[in-house]
């Protein structure tokens, strides 16, 4: 049976604009209110950090006040908004709730606040794991009734694009964010990605692409205008429909692939039913981020994802010192020179957290050889 997901227009962050095409959405993308009547709901947002709303980080707090005011309407028991920032504010996630205005919606919408460290994890087993057969998971994930992903579209510098099956690295304790970014090349990271995914997906997304984020995401892009809401209880579905709306399936993302075959959604839009605008309508062609190439060879994406990376590089003269990068970083591979952070090269495992958690856009990305080439064959083919 296809996969239907719903893409409503919603041009700006106007809480009335946001709150119509939510409504909207989410009626048009499953048995709403019946999903959430009498239950206890939680709304999994992404909150990578501490950053405002104009950066297009975080889900906006919009999407997460409309979120709670649909959940309120339909009669839900409890409405819990949940995340857990990037490892650099382990010790005060509060903070990328405070930063990122949910903090202030939750306040004044009456929803709970819930960094999820602060609520606690337990151990899973994962069942058909690709990767990573035991998991700590958040409480409130896996006591909640009724768990809503409200992702951000945004392009990622180590899983290629964010959205729906990425915001669930979220879930799972710093223990198993580090197993996973050790796994740090393209393809078993991505199995890993789609590992915590499955432990328990979501019953409807809601995806944030009014703006999205292009090129160095997820922190470091530029925010992109595709003024979009998707919606679907298929949340591989969406992700393909985001994917082809932002021109990123050019990419052809593993972990949404992975996904599919793995029987978790419909990764082909021959097997979705879309409601809403045709996606040659609203499609934006995003900026890639760095180590993306465009229709990948078959090879590419089944082989050598399995074994290619580009490194970090620190950008001395906008490095300020600040140690945000060595507090984050999984294997200690960071000290501060004189003048600016050094990166250890021999025990660096590329996992890019130090590119996440530097606030002034100070970690690039020095290419591999092979990625040279691969730049080099695209850039031939697109001259022809
Ligand atoms: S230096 Fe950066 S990329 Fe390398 S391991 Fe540390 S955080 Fe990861
Ligand atoms: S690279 Fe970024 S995070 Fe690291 S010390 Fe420099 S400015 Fe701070």
């Amino acid at each position: 049976m296809n996969s239907r997901v719903v893409i409503r227009r919603c041009a700006e962050y106007k809480t009335e604009l946001v709150q119509a095409a939510v409504s909207e959405a989410v009626r048009a993308a499953c048995d709403w209110p019946a999903l959430v009547r009498g239950k206890k709901v939680l709304i999994k947002i992404n909150l990578l950090t501490d950053a405002p709303p104009d950066k297009a980080v975080c889900t906006h707090p919009e999407i997460t006040r409309a979120l709670i005011r649909a959940c309120r309407e339909g009669g839900a028991a409890e409405v819990t908004v949940g995340e857990q920032p990037g490892m650099q504010l382990s010790e005060s996630p509060e903070l990328a709730f405070e930063n990122s205005g949910t903090a202030a919606v939750c306040r004044e919408e009456d929803a709970r606040m819930a960094p999820f460290s602060r609520f606690g994890y337990r151990e899973v087993e994962v069942a058909g794991a690709l990767k990573l057969r035991q998991l700590l998971v958040a409480n409130l994930l896996l006591d909640a009734e009724v768990v809503i992903d409200a992702a951000k579209l945004k392009s990622h510098i180590q899983a290629l694009y964010t959205g729906a099956i990425k915001n669930w690295f979220g879930v799972v304790a710093s223990r198993d964010r580090k197993r996973s970014h050790h796994l740090n090349k393209l393809e078993p990271f991505s199995e890993s990605l789609v590992d915590i995914f499955r432990v328990r997906p979501p019953d409807l997304t809601v995806m944030d692409a009014i703006v999205g984020m292009e090129g160095r995401g997820p922190g470091e892009g530029n925010p992109r205008h595709l003024g979009l809401v998707i919606a679907s209880t298929d949340a591989v579905a969406a992700d393909t429909v985001a994917l082809h709306c932002a021109d990123y399936a050019r990419m052809n993302v593993p972990h949404v692939r992975i996904a599919a075959e793995q029987g978790l959604g419909k990764a082909r839009l021959e097997e979705i039913d879309l409601d809403g605008p045709a996606i040659a309508d609203v499609r934006v062609a995003f900026e890639l981020p760095p180590r993306s190439f465009t229709n990948p060879p078959k090879i590419v994406t089944s082989v050598i994802y399995r074994f290619w990376s580009i490194r970090p590089k620190v950008l001395a003269d906008q490095c300020q010192l600040c140690e945000a990068c060595a507090k984050m970083c999984p294997v200690g591979a960071i000290t501060m020179g004189e003048t600016a952070a050094v990166i250890n090269r021999e025990i660096c495992i590329e996992c890019f957290c130090c590119h996440e958690a530097c606030p002034h856009g100070a970690i690039g990305e020095k290419p591999t050889m092979l990625y040279r080439i691969m730049r080099w064959r695209e850039r031939r083919k697109l001259a022809r």
